[in-house]
């Protein structure tokens, strides 16, 4: 655990006591904080008493001795409305911070010599992948790295830090709303598109969330930023402007003439005297899609500012294993592969599955997020019939009438078995059912975890002979 030492001696109250906030508790307990707890819900109150964290209503209390509000990232603290507890925290003039700044004032605290390596992934897509192959990386060339933060385990409770030690935190746009001292020595933005923009007021707001992960940083601190989006590109333009910072571009739809590239299935190192090919992902067999060439570009980058070697990257690359209900390949079962992609809740998301696969018997629906399928009529080509599913089935329907094949399934099981049949029939080259939802889990599931394992059980329950090795 990293003791959360900002507030020693002071009075701060926590509010959400999910995996963050129970976590930022005890780290504030441990840096000689007095905490005062409490969550909405009782459950999770029970949880973090459980824990040893006791619970008062902070509402129903005096603030005039409280220092900071640490507020969960899942709690609005400005759109669609702030939660009552914030309105209180802004009305006394406490200031609202997250558990990333506990974590940032801890680093920020420590001696230039005994500072570790710090790198921060955000984006609308991609950042836990990128996380978690960052810190594979890192590990496999014999750094101490560990992942965290939106991801995983919360960044307190990560490993102390030593000299030498990196930390890969992912940040989500909420987390780095409330933060503001933390520092990068490398920040990715993977990309931008329309997500979350209920919670930051639109989509202004959603990139100023986004364009903190580069507040803080130095000159020999590195910003990665993608050029494959207008607002990525934005961001990366007024970056330059400003001259601050390293500025590594990265992109997977072209070229770049200094960056890292992804084209072809190969990442390509490029800067004023000379261009190099430097890892072959059709040799990564979880990095699949153009997406992942993305993510691996960022990567690259990333890990070039930690001093590694091009070759030693590339071969840590190859043994990444990738993550479950990303493009995360279940099984053929008679002719037919199986990809759960639960974790693609938005429509960009979704794009890069279609595009990844050729016949696709596409599962979708779920609680709708605003956009819908906007922007994915060029991959319908795709999409041999949609099966949806869930809340948002009729309005699908209603988008994907007379473009594509269209069935009402209502639930996951019977999407996947009208999908498998329809597949098998089909007599098409390699057809692939894909559960890409393009929507939150939260009508029928607990989460996209619950939705992609609840896809694993339609699956094994089919009948037909069954190949489990991942194809070439
Ligand atoms: P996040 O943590 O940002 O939600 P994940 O790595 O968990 O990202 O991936 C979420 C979804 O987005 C998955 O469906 C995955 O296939 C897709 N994805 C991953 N990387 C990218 C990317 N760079 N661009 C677009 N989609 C991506």
């Amino acid at each position: 655990m990293i003791a959360a030492t900002g507030f020693a001696q002071k009075t701060v109250a926590v509010m959400g006591l999910g995996r963050t906030g129970q976590s930022a508790a005890k780290a504030l307990v441990a840096g000689g904080a007095q905490v005062l707890a409490w969550d909405d819900n009782a459950d999770n109150r029970a949880a973090a008493e459980a824990a040893g964290i006791a619970c008062q209503d902070i509402a129903k209390r005096d603030w005039s001795d409280i220092a900071a509000l640490v507020l969960s990232p899942g709690i609005a603290h400005t759109h669609p409305k702030p939660h009552h507890v914030v309105e209180l925290a802004r009305a006394v003039g406490v200031p609202i911070i997250g558990d990333t700044e506990l974590f940032a004032l801890a680093i920020n605290a420590l001696a230039e010599k005994d500072r570790p390596m710090v790198f921060g992934i955000t984006g609308t897509n991609g950042k836990s992948t990128t996380t978690a192959l960052l810190s594979h990386v890192l590990r496999e060339c014999g750094h101490d790295a560990h992942a965290g933060g939106n991801i995983g385990t919360a960044c307190l409770d990560l490993p102390a830090p030593h000299p030498g030690s990196v930390y890969v935190l992912e940040l989500s746009s909420y987390q780095l709303e409330l933060t503001s001292s933390l520092r990068c020595d490398g920040a990715i933005l993977l990309n931008v598109s329309p997500d979350h923009l209920d919670r930051h007021g639109g989509m202004d707001g959603y990139k100023a969330a986004k364009r903190r992960i580069f507040d803080n940083q130095r000159k020999d601190d590195v910003a990665i930023v993608s050029m494959d989006d207008t607002h990525a590109q934005n961001i990366c333009m007024s970056l330059m402007a400003q001259n601050v910072v390293k500025l590594v571009p990265i992109s997977a739809q072209g070229m770049l003439s200094t960056g890292i590239s992804f084209a072809a299935g190969k990442i390509y190192e490029s800067n004023a005297h000379e261009t190099k090919m430097r890892v072959d992902l059709d040799a990564a067999p979880a990095l699949i899609g153009r997406h992942n060439g993305q993510n691996a570009a960022a990567v690259f980058a990333a890990a070039r500012h930690a001093g590694l070697a091009a070759d030693a990257i590339a071969a840590a690359m190859y043994s990444f294993s990738g993550l479950e209900h990303r493009m995360e390949y279940i099984g053929t079962v008679g002719g037919v592969r199986f990809i759960n992609d639960s974790k693609a809740t938005n429509a960009d998301a979704v794009h890069q599955a279609l595009a990844t696969f050729e016949n696709v018997f596409w599962i979708a629906g779920g609680q709708a997020k605003s956009g819908g399928l906007d922007g994915l009529e060029a991959d319908l080509d795709h999409v041999r019939a949609a099966y949806l599913i869930g809340q948002a089935q009729n309005n699908f329907a209603k988008q994907l009438k007379g473009k594509v094949e269209v069935h009402r399934s209502g639930t996951l099981d019977a999407a996947v078995a009208a999908a498998f049949l329809a597949a098998q029939q089909s007599g098409l080259h390699d057809p692939v059912v894909l559960l890409s939802p393009a929507c939150a889990s939260f009508d029928q599931f607990a989460d996209f975890k619950a939705r992609g394992e609840a896809f694993r059980n339609c699956v094994a329950a089919l009948e037909a002979p069954k190949e489990h090795k991942r194809p070439a």
